[in-house]
């Protein structure tokens, strides 16, 4: 099978696409504070663990407020009866249950609890602070106001939730202190002060989540091209070094096999000084994207392992597919049909790959697997190049492509 250039441009898309999903959600914008679907599930995870502990506190802080306003108020001369009921038995309960469900660990049963915890105080605070103020307590709705900034910025709620919660609160209080009749001066005086902390709490609201979302996007490119190889979008060595620590401790503790492919361009030293060190580059990046396409299974990975050489691992049972795979990628990049005139063996730009198929009871270290493929691929290179040597843990050499070289047209 020749892989032409729209299959391989095909496969370098597929194997960049996740990059790419950052970057172009940064170029597209998102004034109105909302991603892709995938991202934006991505986000809201993120963002609610980057708040949890600032949410907790908050909570935490409130209940121990509410404490000492019921207690303060008890100790009055002329306690409200409706004041000491909605501490103990709407606030303290409502903040205690936001306080459990944020560790329960879901982020649907947190989201749900905080907000609702949010209106229940709010309204109920509304009632309260309006009654209060019939009976000559009117600084009570200094705690509307507190509460109102609590939502907007402290809660870790994203923007759009905090402006309808807020938007209800505020609406019910004016509503219940025009019911009741307060006068119109006080009536003009809170409007406006609960209008001035919305305004001026949305407004960092909107910021706090604007930046939140520029840094989560800003944060994961770099992530992503730290671990990526700049000419061929593989992973690079660092990120398949430790990518590889964990898929052998995982193969270990599920018992499962493993194969590792060290695969190395031949004579390409000699193409360089022949073609120059961009048609190399372009060279390179043409055998990567016939490596990536090996990748097929969730935990398989590819990456460059050194200038010219790359891995590829792949997690699993030693399938059919498995097993053909080495010599359909030797086959691959062969009918590329790369001339090469300054090599010996063959005509056309060709790779030797060095196998090591692990079974899940072999006792070895990960230091000796990469060894065995190591081997394999000098023994491939021994042989004449162009050629697949897999090793089995435990078994002897298969080498495979022997004189199969095609000759140059
Ligand atoms: P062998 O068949 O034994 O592997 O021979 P070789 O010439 O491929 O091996 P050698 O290690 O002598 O040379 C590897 C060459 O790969 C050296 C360097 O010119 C080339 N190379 C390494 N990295 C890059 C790169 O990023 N771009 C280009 N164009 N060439 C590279
Ligand atoms: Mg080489
Ligand atoms: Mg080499």
């Amino acid at each position: 099978m020749v892989l032409g250039t729209e299959n391989s441009k095909l496969v370098t898309s597929l194997y960049k696409e996740a990059t790419s999903l950052y970057e172009d959600q940064l170029k597209a914008g998102f004034e109105s504070l909302r991603f892709g679907d995938f991202l934006e599930e991505e986000f809201r995870d993120d963002y609610l663990k980057q708040n949890f502990q600032k949410s907790r506190l908050v909570m935490g802080m409130s209940l121990i407020g509410v404490v000492i306003v019921t207690l303060m108020n008890n100790s009055n001369a002329a306690p409200s009866p409706v004041m000491g009921r909605f501490g103990l038995s709407l606030m303290m309960p409502m903040l205690l249950a936001s306080l459990f469900a944020s560790y329960m660990g879901n982020r649907f049963i947190y989201q749900s609890t905080v907000a609702l915890s949010a209106l229940v105080i709010g309204v109920a605070g509304s009632i309260v602070d309006v009654q209060a103020s019939l009976v000559g307590q009117g600084y009570y709705f200094a705690g509307q106001i507190g509460w109102l900034f609590i939502i907007w910025s402290m809660l870790g709620l994203l923007f759009t939730s905090a402006t309808g919660l807020c938007a209800v609160v505020s609406l019910i209080y004016m509503g219940c202190a025009s019911y009741v009749g307060l006068p119109v001066e006080q009536l003009f005086f809170e409007g406006f002060m609960l209008l001035n902390v919305n305004l001026l709490g949305g407004y960092s609201c909107y910021k706090i989540e604007y930046s939140a979302r520029r840094t989560f996007l800003e944060s994961r490119i770099l992530a992503q091209l730290a671990e990526r190889d700049g000419l061929t979008g593989l992973y690079n060595r660092r990120a398949f070094d430790e990518y590889i620590e964990r898929i052998w401790r995982q193969s270990q503790r599920e018992n499962c096999a493993l194969t590792v492919m060290l695969i190395d361009i031949d004579h390409f030293k000699s193409y360089n000084d022949f073609y120059g060190h961009q048609a190399g580059d372009d060279a390179l990046t043409q055998v990567a994207n016939v490596i990536a396409s090996g990748m097929q299974r969730p935990l398989d990975i590819a990456a460059r392992y050194g200038g010219e050489e790359f891995a590829l691992v792949l997690y699993g049972p030693a399938t059919e597919y498995v097993k053909k795979l080495p010599e359909r990628l030797r086959c691959q990049v062969l009918e590329l049909g790369t001339v090469h005139e300054a090599a010996t063996h063959t005509k056309f730009l060709s790779i030797s790959i060095g196998v090591a198929v692990i079974s899940p009871d072999t006792n070895c270290s990960l230091g000796g697997v990469i060894r065995m493929a190591d081997e394999a691929l000098y023994q491939a290179k021994e042989d004449g190049r162009n050629r697949v040597v897999i090793r089995q843990s435990g078994t002897t050499d298969v080498a495979t492509g022997r004189f199969r070289a095609r000759e140059a047209s």
